[in-house]
């Protein structure tokens, strides 16, 4: 799977911890990531994240690129709901694009944990929607 990790400044502790405590599961996917959430999760737990652009100078828009791309699986956003943002518009973008794809969303800690326990059961069928789905799109060109 492809997990994309991003966090806004307050949530980078939180993101740190998280990946962290879940580095078993998460070594065992594609990791990627904004600049500096990227960063900071390397150098915590030594896993590979291919790096973005920082948020704001628009990370977000390239993870959302490769969401319409359908080359994104899963995108685990601790936002913080308390600051204001420079790049609110590209976070909108990047939350909107995952429905439009059916890409799972984490926008806490709670969530992605549960996301990440459903991956590690394996047994998660949404990936079979979205490949039959994209498989009917294919034959409709
Ligand atoms: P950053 O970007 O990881 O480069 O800080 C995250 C964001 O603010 O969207």
């Amino acid at each position: 799977m492809k997990i994309a990790l991003i966090a806004h400044d307050e949530k980078k502790d939180d993101m740190v911890r998280f990946a962290t405590a879940y580095k078993e599961i998460l070594k065992e996917h594609e990791l990627y990531g904004t600049g500096t959430t990227g960063t900071r999760i390397m150098e915590a737990t030594k896993l590979n994240v291919h790096r973005f652009q920082s948020g704001p100078l628009g990370g977000d828009q390239e993870i959302g690129a490769m969401i319409a791309k359908n080359q994104m699986d899963i995108v685990l956003f601790f936002r913080d709901p308390l600051t204001a943002q420079p790049h609110e518009p590209d976070v909108s973008a990047l939350i909107r694009l995952c429905d439009v794809y059916l890409v799972p969303l984490a926008t806490n800690m709670g969530t992605a944990e549960v996301i990440i326990k459903g991956l590690e059961r394996g047994d998660l069928a949404w990936r079979e929607v979205i490949e039959k789905r994209n498989g009917e799109q294919n034959g409709n060109e």
